[in-house]
């Protein structure tokens, strides 16, 4: 819970604040960006919701705040942000909500499938809070958890035992110790079912992975990500754990696909068409070969 008492002197006057816990994970800015900003190394309020829209991505923010920093001086009740979890991102696809402090603040996304067509995927993991998993119950569980890298697996065991579904990860960031039960190894891409290929993309992490879905959407983890203020996709140098070298390589096997959305666990999520969005990996391609 946000402490009035540890309000930071950069939020605007009113109700909402940010306090000083504020790790700088970017969430609230990217789900209220009228309301949130960075006055650099955290974020606070520019300026106060009005409508009852930007309260409501207000009440967002909060809920999926990892570490509790988003709070109200009147104590509002937060029960609307909590009910528009998982929130839709496009057609099937939902973001989570609910960011864990764990995986420092990483999205987390449920793609939503018939059980004949194989079942509800997990996307790297959220915070395991009631509200939460009673919604994705309503929603059909989860059949399969994917998780993109070691740094994003959060709750990873919670979700997996109240659901009873398999996990699937890469064998060089560890996965055996954290109990995977479908242990990916090697660099070639794997079709998890008829929609979904798994492609190892080692780089910012060893075994970090990215999923392709119906050759529509991308989840990225902390390999690829949109940059609002570069306008392009883009790769995190300064937060390349492993090789960017290899980085830059896994990269370069991503151009053959198809996609037309970028859902990252770090960094901005992005739509275009498909040529566009291969024209931007090729020049994301070029710029990191240029910062080796
Ligand atoms: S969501 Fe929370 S931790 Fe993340 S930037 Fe906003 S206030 Fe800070």
């Amino acid at each position: 819970m946000a402490q009035p008492e540890r309000r930071l002197p950069e939020n605007a006057d009113g109700d909402f604040f940010v306090d000083d816990t504020c790790i700088d994970c970017d969430a609230c800015r990217q789900i209220a960006p009228e309301t949130f900003h960075d006055h650099g190394g955290q974020s606070s309020v520019s300026r106060q919701p009005e409508t009852s829209a930007e309260v409501h991505r207000a009440l967002m923010a909060l809920v999926a705040c990892p570490t509790a920093s988003i709070g109200t001086a009147s104590r509002r009740n937060a029960r609307e942000g909590v009910a528009a979890f998982p929130s839709r991102v496009h057609s099937n696809v939902y973001y989570c909500g609910f960011n864990a402090e764990t995986s420092f603040g990483a999205w987390s996304y449920l793609v939503v499938r018939p059980r004949d067509l194989g079942g509800n995927i997990l996307v790297d993991s959220p915070r395991f809070s009631s509200p939460l998993v009673k919604r994705i119950e309503q929603m059909g569980g989860i059949s399969l958890m994917w998780l993109s890298h070691r740094d994003d697996v959060a709750d990873h065991a919670k979700f997996a035992a109240h659901f009873n579904c398999p996990r699937v990860m890469h064998e060089a960031d560890g996965a055996a110790g954290y109990g995977i039960e479908r242990i990916v190894t090697g660099e070639a891409p794997l079709a998890l079912d008829d929609e979904l290929v798994c492609v190892p993309t080692p780089g910012h992490t060893r075994g970090h992975q990215v999923l392709l879905y119906r050759n529509e959407t991308l989840f990225t983890g902390d390999h690829l990500a949109w940059s609002p203020e570069r306008r392009t996709l883009i790769a995190f140098r300064n937060a390349c754990w492993y090789s960017w070298a290899v980085q830059t390589r896994s990269m370069e096997r991503l151009l053959p696909y198809r996609f037309e959305w970028v859902l990252p666990g770090h960094g901005r999520m992005h739509q275009a068409p498909a040529d566009e969005m291969h024209a931007h990996l090729v020049r994301c391609v070029e710029w990191m070969k240029g910062r080796q």
